[in-house]
């Protein structure tokens, strides 16, 4: 990774997921184009920089979504998962399907039928016994049904999605700068970004920093950013190897409780660890400061008991060797739509997490690149 003091075309701030993503589309198209953030900090409580939804091995994809702006995202994205990989040469993708599952009666449940059954989503329908069979690991499945997504579904790694689209995006003839923006400011000919190492001047720029986007543009996009808290279960050998077939869980219910489960994913430590998230409490983070605090805090152990409860009422028999508490951040607007689309001639934004926008970062980096090149969605523009 180099750095730079040369003015540039297209500057994308946020080496994170969507930014990456940017980054390859537009160096793929042959713009001139620098893609400027660091990487993940080694160790959360002493860094005093920015901080991403990335940090994990563990992302749900699948196609389904109750909305079809987001099916239309999740399609485009996942068609070009082979593409990346390729292109990078890191492997970020198991297609080990997606279980949605809740209560037969909860018309949530059914609109997976018929939302899938109408886009034409590849889709099995279980119910009761037959629900146990296909996956015995569950504990409760009588009066319940599941909807199972059984291609272009399962989970990504969104580091080494990060690290694949960077990698590609490189190789296509971006330039890397491994380093935090710590303001931008437009002047009539180009935008200036100032970092640790002095400035960069480009023509135009794109901000994809996740939950710090809109204090770095210095005005809101009416999105709240909100500390999530995730529980991780770390499994013997025996766990992994009872398990190996799980897909991907969404859990629809009961009683508000909407966890999502990813199977045993192998993390870096060497061991693998099975995640459940769906944190229910609603923590804004009102500030940098605030932000940086929660990372630092290492995430809310109440919330994590709660998650606890939660996995071992829902997989049958559950024996874990430790629990891991990680703090995480999501952004939510007022729309359920991301914002991409410019700010001023010269400055875009690509944001918007949901908790969703990982599986189809990619498409949603490519609109922010053709934003920058003055090609936007009407229904996105901030
Ligand atoms: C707990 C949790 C679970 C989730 N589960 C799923 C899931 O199962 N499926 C799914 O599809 N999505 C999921 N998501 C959502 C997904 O992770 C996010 O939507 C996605 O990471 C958002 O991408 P982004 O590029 O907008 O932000 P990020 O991925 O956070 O990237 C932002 C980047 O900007 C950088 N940055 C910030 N400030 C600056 C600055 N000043 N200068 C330079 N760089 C800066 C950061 O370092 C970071 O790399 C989950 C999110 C969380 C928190």
């Amino acid at each position: 990774m180099v750095s730079t003091d040369r003015a540039i075309k297209l500057a994308v701030i946020g080496r994170g997921m969507i930014g990456s993503a940017a980054a390859r589309h537009l160096a793929k198209m042959g713009q001139d184009v620098a893609l400027i953030g660091p990487g993940e900090p080694a160790d959360y409580a002493p860094h005093d920089g920015v901080f991403g939804s990335h940090y994990d091995e563990g992302r749900i994809t699948r196609s389904f979504d109750p909305e079809p702006f987001w099916v239309e995202m999740n399609r485009a994205s996942i068609s070009r998962y082979g593409e990346i990989a390729a292109e990078s040469g890191v492997a970020f993708y198991r297609e080990v399907g997606a279980l949605h599952v809740g209560s037969s009666d909860d018309p949530n449940v059914a609109s997976v039928g018929t939302i899938t059954a109408e886009a034409g989503i590849i889709c099995e329908a279980y119910e009761d016994a037959e629900l146990a069979e296909r996956f015995p690991f569950l504990k409760s499945t009588a009066g319940m049904r599941g909807y199972f997504e059984p291609r272009n579904a399962g989970y990504i790694s969104p580091r080494r999605l990060v690290q694949a689209q960077t990698i590609a995006a490189e190789r296509a003839g971006a330039r890397i700068i491994d380093e935090p923006a710590l303001g931008i400011s437009e002047n009539g000919s180009s935008v200036t970004i100032r970092t640790r190492s002095g400035g960069v001047e480009a023509e135009r720029v794109l901000v994809a920093a996740g939950g710090h986007t809109q204090s770095l543009i210095g005005q809101s996009l009416g999105f709240t950013v909100y500390g999530r808290t995730v529980a991780m279960f770390r499994l013997d050998a025996g766990e992994v190897q009872r398990l190996a077939a799980m897909p991907s869980m969404r859990c629809i219910g009961p009683e508000g409780d909407n966890p999502y489960i990813l199977p045993p994913i192998p993390y870096p430590d060497g061991h693998a660890w099975l995640k459940l998230g769906g944190d229910p409490v609603d923590l804004p983070l009102e500030s940098e400061a605030g932000i940086k605090d929660w990372f630092k805090s290492g995430g809310s152990i109440a919330v994590a008991d709660r998650l606890e409860k939660q996995i071992l009422d829902r997989i049958r028999d559950l024996k874990f060797e430790e629990r891991r508490v990680v703090p995480c951040m999501t952004t939510f607007g007022d729309n359920g739509l991301p914002r991409i689309g410019p700010l001023s001639p010269r400055v875009s934004v690509a944001f918007g997490c949901y908790g969703k926008s990982a599986k189809c970062s990619d498409e949603l980096g490519r609109l922010g690149g053709m934003a920058l090149l003055g090609e936007v969605r009407a229904e996105l523009a901030p």
